[in-house]
This record gives structure tokens, C-alpha cells and sequence, in this order.
């Protein structure tokens, strides 16, 4: 009887044996399951993309990689695909909607890991996304490697680049700039005010186009019985620069500031019947693409002699002006790059960071506005 009672008890005892073994595995493997998560969510990857870095067996592999925001958006997007996996993880992250996918397709269309990462870096999501609809392109290295490189302008960069044998840094600056394209054609239209603004014959300024801070000029600088208006923080800069010019003997004026549309419509409307079309075209800057229209250029005098150039101030302001904040916009050796003909008096108010480095480097403010801040 006692036999049978305590086998009864040892068979009932293995099935929960069994399932108290089942229940620490499965919290072994939940354990095991929270810590991966938590160790990957640590290296910067988020709940859905570690969830599925496990499920497709890739921990160890994503633990050796480390830190990856490319692996990140590939295993949270549904694009995934395993055979581009050691792919991803080598191409630069961009945040951009359709990263993955558009990956996808650069590397079935057969660019290199390097070439995807420039492509993606070069382009917004949409001319990406335009781009994976092409044939493979040649030159991706050549130009796009360049910083200031723009995947939409790839195309001219190759057709310059055949028609004038720049190298392709130059190309690149060049195409940027428009130069491929005539003056005044199809110019782009600026609308909204800012300090930064570059006007030239490829870029102009619409009629909507008013600085919002225009001050009067004080008299003591205006040389020709008329107001002067120009941007505030320019007026500020001109007084320090003309008080520290006139402790070394030097007299600064200034002749022209802010010009507006309507001023400019006007003055090619005088020159128009006085001189003709011809004329116009070749010596008067049209309505939208006179630098005077943002405010921040001003036309420098000196107080004792009529021809600037002449004077002891032009020489003091090719030295100093920069320290001011103001440039020389259209110096004799940039003509070929500024379109216009040496102006000994104009200079531009860009701020005394970008002044010192346009100086110092000895380059126009159009080519410092393609390198550093058109996007
Ligand atoms: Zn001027």
C-alpha cells in the first residue's frame, strides 16, 4: 500500500519538474531577450529595430558593428534586405524618408558602397529617389566627392567639364555658380530677406524683396546733399569702421546705400530713353540684380579726393575693410568670376568672420557662398 502511494506521488512530481524546467528556460530566454534589447538599445538602436535585429539572428553581428544609424533604418524599415546587410552598414546615414530603399536599388543597379554614400549625401530624398530611376551614371567619384557637390547639377558638371577641362573642384564651384548658363537667363528669384543674400547675374532679388531694419545714414558721412538708407547692423559697422580709419588720418563717406526696386526700375527707365536698349543692357544693372537692393552694400567716398580709387582711403580699405566686416565685391582680379568690371568703391557687408576668411583667401563672396552656405 505504502509502495504504491509514494509512486503515485513520484509520477505526479516529473510532469511539474518538467514544467517548472520549461518556465526557467522561457525566463532564461526572456532574460536573455530584455538584456540583448536593452545592450542594443545602449548602442543607439531603437525598440522595433533591435526587435528585429533578434528576430533575424543578427545580434552578434550588430554588436561587432557597434553604433550604426544606416543598420538602424535598415532593420526598422520593411526594405530590409539580408544580401545588402555588410552594405548598410558601410554607407553613411542621411534622413531621408525612402533611405532604404532607395539604397536598395543603387546597389542593384551596381554603384559601390562609396558611391551609394555619395549619391545619398549629394541629394535630398526626392532627387535620390529620381536618381535610382536612371541608368547607372558614370563620374559619381569625380564630382560628387567634391564637399559642395549637388546630385541634381550631375549632369552639368559632365557637360561643363567636356566643353572646358576644369578639374572637377572647379567644375563643380563653376556649375554651382551657373556659369554654365548665359546672364541674366533663367535667373533664380529671391523673395525673402536675409543678411547672407547673394545677388549677382544669375540670382536676383524680387520687387518683394525689402530689408526689414533700414536706418538713415548720419550726414557727417554723406558726402551729396541726399538721405542715405542702408541695413543697421552695416550703418553700426560702417561708424566703427569710419571712426578707426579716421584716427589714421582718413576720411570714409558714403555715396550710395539701399536702392529699391522701384529705384532701380526707375534709373533703367532715365538711361533707357536717354541712351537706348543697348546701352542699358551693357552699363545698368536690371531691377532685382543690383546688390544696392539688399541693403548691405555700400558705396565708399572719400571726404578729400573725388576719384576713389586715387585716394589714401581706397588703399586703407583694401587693408582694413575686412576687419570691419566689409569686402571688396567686385575686385579687378575676379572679374571673370563676379561678371563685373572692377569697383573700386562697392563694397558688401558680410560680417567679420566670412570677411576675414574671403580675405584671407583671396576669393569672391559668389564662391564663398557655393562652398559654405547655398544649399
Ligand atoms: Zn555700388
Amino acid at each position: 500500500m505504502t509502495k504504491k502511494k509514494l509512486r503515485l506521488k513520484s509520477s505526479a512530481k516529473k510532469p511539474l519538474l518538467v514544467i517548472g524546467i520549461i518556465i526557467l528556460v522561457l525566463i532564461l530566454i526572456l532574460f536573455f531577450y530584455f538584456n540583448r534589447i536593452g545592450e542594443l538599445k545602449n548602442l543607439g538602436y531603437s525598440e522595433s529595430a533591435a526587435k528585429n535585429i533578434i528576430f533575424k539572428f543578427k545580434y552578434s553581428y550588430v554588436i561587432g558593428i557597434g553604433k550604426n544609424k544606416t543598420l538602424n533604418a535598415a532593420f526598422e524599415s520593411d526594405n530590409y534586405k539580408e544580401e545588402n546587410l555588410d552594405c548598410y552598414a558601410k554607407i553613411d546615414y542621411e534622413n531621408q524618408k525612402h533611405l532604404i530603399s532607395n539604397i536598395n536599388k543603387l546597389l542593384d543597379k551596381g554603384y559601390n558602397v562609396n558611391e551609394v554614400s555619395l549619391i545619398i549625401s549629394k541629394g535630398d530624398d526626392e532627387s535620390v529617389s529620381d536618381f535610382t530611376k536612371r541608368d547607372k551614371v558614370k563620374y559619381i567619384e569625380e564630382f560628387l566627392s567634391v564637399d559642395y557637390a549637388k546630385l541634381e547639377n550631375l549632369d552639368r558638371y559632365v557637360a561643363y567639364k567636356e566643353k572646358e577641362n576644369d578639374d572637377a573642384e572647379t567644375t563643380v564651384l563653376y556649375v554651382n555658380m551657373d556659369f554654365d548658363k548665359e546672364d541674366y537667363v533663367d535667373p533664380i528669384v529671391i523673395d525673402d530677406f536675409d543678411d547672407y543674400v547673394l545677388v549677382n547675374k544669375h540670382r536676383q532679388l524680387s520687387g518683394d524683396y525689402i530689408p526689414d531694419d533700414l536706418v538713415t545714414i548720419d550726414d557727417e558721412y554723406v558726402k551729396a546733399d541726399e538721405e542715405i538708407e542702408i541695413e543697421r547692423n552695416v550703418a553700426k559697422a560702417f561708424y566703427d569702421m569710419a571712426k578707426a580709419a579716421s584716427k589714421e588720418g582718413m576720411e570714409l563717406m558714403v555715396s550710395s546705400g539701399y536702392r529699391s526696386y522701384a529705384d532701380q526700375e526707375e534709373i533703367t527707365n532715365t538711361y533707357l530713353e536717354l541712351y537706348g536698349q543697348n546701352y542699358v543692357d551693357n552699363y545698368v544693372a536690371k531691377p532685382g540684380f543690383s546688390e544696392h537692393q539688399t541693403a548691405m552694400s555700400l558705396d565708399i567716398a572719400s571726404k578729400s579726393v573725388d576719384t576713389f580709387v586715387e585716394s589714401n582711403e581706397y588703399s586703407w580699405m583694401m587693408d582694413n575693410a575686412y576687419k570691419y566686416g566689409f569686402i571688396l565685391r567686385y575686385p579687378k582680379s575676379k572679374e571673370d568670376i563676379t561678371g563685373y568690371k572692377c569697383e573700386a568703391w562697392h563694397y558688401r557687408y558680410v560680417g567679420k568672420e566670412i570677411a576675414e576668411y574671403i580675405h584671407n583667401n583671396n576669393i569672391t563672396y559668389d564662391e564663398y557662398y557655393v562652398m559654405f552656405l547655398d544649399d
